[in-house]
């Protein structure tokens, strides 16, 4: 499909479920969240109906993610059943890591290809710190295992934030050395119900110049990398990428649409503008119906989004919530 400025829109990212079994500083409060209730989430019949049409009209790569979607009971055969869809080419999941490490394996049989681990630090005290009580080891013994049963790549997210991860940088970028992980350093967007982290926004290439002091770097070419710029150390295994969604926007690029675990098409994170598909669904729309609907949500996705850093002094609580539209 194609949106009101040229862009062909063939991504789409689907959250499943706005819970989440971690409660990181910067996304969600600790506690007093307003949670959708069971009825107002799709069931997964009712996904797998909205993203087959969407595979008819030309999306081909569906990332899945939540809130944290390893939660959502019986994913496993929800994700089989989805990359078993006419036009599914590409089906991956975005995850904090706690679940994986038993569920790794099945995940992979069920037809994901690719798997996003969100990890801000290598210690676990400080991991438990920011996620406020997660235990670090399950993570990293997920990341192990996703890297053991066949993901290939396995990325790791690291938010970068100053004061909180800075002095951890380097070491990421020393885990590619000898892990075959491509790590992304990925801005703080001014979006969620969390702790305001205005004053611990670092721009992209902040990161990529303190890398740039550890030796040779090249620029590489990664599959699926979509917006993130990627480099590599000499002789490493795997690679680095940052991905500057704030400081230099990538709009004019952008091939992405959002639906959320109640059913709203949301052709942009920082927009306010969604298109209702879980009534459209629930009335008994048909399929033209629903891909009238799809084409509306696509002629208003905006040219870009108006985001700046958060400023200081400013809180992060926002309409649009990262938890519930996916990340
Ligand atoms: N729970 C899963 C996880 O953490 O990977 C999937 C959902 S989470 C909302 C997706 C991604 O969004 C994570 O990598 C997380 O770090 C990132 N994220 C959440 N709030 C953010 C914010 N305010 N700015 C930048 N990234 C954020
Ligand atoms: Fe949960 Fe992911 Fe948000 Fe952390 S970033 S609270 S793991 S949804």
């Amino acid at each position: 499909m194609k949106d009101a400025w040229g862009r062909e829109i063939d991504y789409m990212r689907v959250s499943i479920t706005d819970r989440c079994n971690l409660r990181c500083r910067y996304c969600m409060p600790e506690s007093g969240l307003e949670m959708k209730c069971h009825e107002d989430i799709l069931s997964y019949e009712e996904m797998l109906e909205i993203l087959s049409v969407a595979a008819s009209l030309g999306f081909r790569h569906f990332r899945v993610t939540g809130g944290e979607p390893l939660v959502r009971r019986n994913v496993v055969s929800f994700l089989e059943r989805l990359s078993h869809v006419p036009g599914v080419d590409d089906l991956s999941i975005t995850t904090n890591g706690i679940l994986l490490f038993d569920m790794a394996e099945d995940l992979k049989k069920a037809g994901v290809h690719r798997v996003n681990i969100s990890l801000d630090t290598l210690r676990p005290a400080r991991f438990a710190e920011i996620t406020r009580g997660g235990d670090w080891r399950r993570v990293w013994m997920g990341l192990e295992r996703a890297i053991e049963v066949g993901f290939d790549p396995v990325k790791i997210n690291v938010v970068a934030a100053r004061g909180i991860n800075d002095d951890e940088w380097e070491d990421f970028a020393r885990l590619t050395l000898h892990m075959p992980v491509h790590v992304r350093f990925i801005e703080i967007m001014p979006l969620g119900q969390g702790e305001s982290w205005a004053d611990r926004f670092v721009p992209a290439r902040e990161v990529l110049g303190t890398l740039m002091r550890m030796g040779e770097i090249r620029p590489v070419h990664v599959a699926g990398s979509g917006p993130a710029q990627y480099v590599r150390l000499d002789g490493a295994k795997g690679s680095i990428g940052v991905i500057s969604a704030i400081s230099q926007h990538f709009c004019s690029d952008c091939n992405r649409m959002r639906l959320t675990a109640d059913g709203k098409l949301s052709p942009c994170l920082a927009s306010g503008e969604e298109v209702d598909l879980s009534s459209a669904i629930r009335g008994g729309a048909d399929r033209e119906e629903l891909i009238a609907l799809f084409e509306r949500a696509v002629l208003i996705k905006p040219a870009r989004h108006c985001m700046e850093p958060c400023k200081k002094g400013e809180g992060m609580v926002s309409e649009r919530k990262m938890y519930r539209l996916g990340g």
